[in-house]
């Protein structure tokens, strides 16, 4: 099976048709707990001397089937699936993290994480150091004895710049911390992150793994490529004496953080994501084409001032882009009017595409992050990220791309 290509994977993985009726398509274990006949046995599963499921906030076997079939995509160890893409990225930096800890992270981040970073890890003693994550030698001087990871997104959602992950975790390797990426806007079908250096990668499995804005859902994935008992980190070093380094930090994150914080995801999501999962690399296909159509298109338009997408040849990040993505480049995109005026205009004459804070959907979706995503931050949160008012962000979805340049040829020309 390791030979399968990536769609083979995808269909197949996650499921035992032998032990499940025959059934081909993904059971929904609906529960909320299993029940053993022996007390003993239930005993033995608490003491993890035994295999089994104990009570769905902890694990699941529908989660499990949709975490076997991402970590094969991946190529990692082991996979947790969370409810949401934010709870899967909190999950990863509880775990690695305490207090009086630090984080090295890029600038360039999705508006919720930025939150998550300066408004609650903050309070819990664990500081995020930003860095221009296209400048090794800031990430290089960012990094101290207290430094327990380095955070970047695969590409910057809504900035569209692309780090050069491969050079960064040279620099990760050698200081001895985790690389650990947000790969939502790439999936595992566009960019292979362990073959990149990246340590853990997280997905937020609302946007393209499921497909089609129907469910909320995250999920990170081990690698295998870091030794977590080298980290300085009480509950890492204990996991890996116990059970060894391999598992560690899922183990971890498993059984300190998901189980007591409630993160879990549910069965019926992670059933729309095995779903989604099936469908993904010729969705992937459709979005990255529409999207460079797109982008060739706006990038002549007269009442467009900027335009950033790594698939156009002369945007700065498309070598870098092209040499981790292979040749594709996403289904995301952001462009710049003058004024807020300008896009509001823009977005209420719209006809197909829709107003609102998603992406990923197979729907094309428009969003003006500045009043939006990004309404909590300060300016400066938002200038760090590229936002600014007059940005507007543009999901790709797969229909015909034909419609979508017509709708937008429309309301363009209204915009003065
Ligand atoms: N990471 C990125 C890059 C995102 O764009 C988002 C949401 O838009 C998230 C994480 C958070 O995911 P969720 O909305 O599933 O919590």
């Amino acid at each position: 099976m390791k030979h399968w290509g990536f769609s083979t994977k995808a269909i197949h993985l996650g499921i035992d048709p032998q032990n499940n009726h025959g059934a081909t398509s993904i059971p929904i274990y609906q529960t909320s707990s299993f029940a053993y006949s022996q007390a003993e046995e239930l005993a033995e599963v608490f003491d993890g001397n035994r295999f089994g499921y104990i009570y769905s906030r902890i694990s699941n076997p529908t989660v499990t089937a949709f975490e076997q079939r991402i970590n094969a995509l991946e190529n990692g160890v082991g996979a947790v699936a969370t409810s949401s893409g934010m709870a899967a990225i909190f999950t990863v930096l509880f775990t690695l993290t305490s207090q009086g800890d630090e984080i090295v992270s890029s600038k360039s981040l999705f508006g919720g994480t930025f939150l998550l970073f300066n408004r609650v890890l903050s309070k819990y003693g664990v500081s995020v150091k930003y860095v221009d994550i296209l400048d090794p030698e800031s990430i290089k001087n960012a990094i101290t004895e207290k430094t327990r990871a380095l955070f970047l997104e695969s590409i910057g959602n809504p900035g569209m710049d692309v780090p050069d992950i491969r050079k960064i975790s040279e620099i990760t390797r050698a200081k001895s911390i985790p690389l650990i990426a947000d790969s939502t806007l790439t999936t595992p079908c566009l960019f292979n992150a362990k073959e990149h250096g990246v340590d853990v990668v997280i997905h937020s499995s609302t946007k393209y793994i499921t497909g089609n804005g129907s469910t909320m859902g995250g999920v990170f994935i081990d690698l295998g490529t870091f030794e977590w008992e080298s980290l300085d980190n009480k509950d890492l070093k204990n996991a890996a004496n116990r059970a060894g380094s391999e598992m560690a930090f899922l183990n971890v994150a498993r059984r300190n953080i998901l189980m007591n914080t409630g993160a879990c995801q549910s069965p019926f999501n992670a059933y729309l994501h095995c779903m989604g999962l099936e469908t993904l690399e010729l969705r992937m296909e459709k979005h990255c084409s529409n999207a460079l159509t797109l982008a060739e298109y706006l990038e002549s338009h007269p009442a467009i001032t900027e335009i950033n997408y790594p698939g156009l040849k002369d945007n700065r990040f498309h070598k870098i882009a092209d040499n981790l993505f292979n040749g594709r480049y996403g289904g995301l995109l952001s462009f710049s009017l003058p004024s807020q005026k300008q896009c509001f205009k823009l977005i209420n004459r719209l006809k197909l595409i829709k107003n609102l804070a998603n992406l990923g959907d197979a729907k094309t979706l428009i969003t003006h992050p500045a009043s939006t995503i990004f309404h909590e931050c300060t300016e400066e949160e938002m200038r760090e990220a590229g936002v600014h008012e007059g940005l507007v962000r543009l999901s790709v979805g797969i229909e015909d791309v034909k419609d979508i340049i017509e709708d937008l040829e429309t309301a363009l020309g209204e915009v003065d």
